[in-house]
């Protein structure tokens, strides 16, 4: 389930809400990382398919 993946903060977890499809980038407001938007939802569907498949999520990821 794709939802929220774009919004949600791939570091840290914080949903910034919803964004214009024409923004590509943004900075966390909360950690003040900064995102492509479609690489940052790539990451966080990683992150909820490995939870799904062993329950380990954040742990697959080391970058
Ligand atoms: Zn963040």
């Amino acid at each position: 389930d794709p939802k929220n993946t774009s919004r949600i903060c791939s570091k840290c977890g914080y949903n910034s809400g919803a964004k214009p499809l024409e923004i590509r980038e943004c900075t966390c407001s909360k950690c003040q990382t900064k995102h492509d938007r479609d690489i940052n939802a790539a990451v966080n569907i990683l992150h909820k398919g490995s939870t799904k498949l062993n329950g380990q999520g954040l742990a697959m990821v080391t970058s």
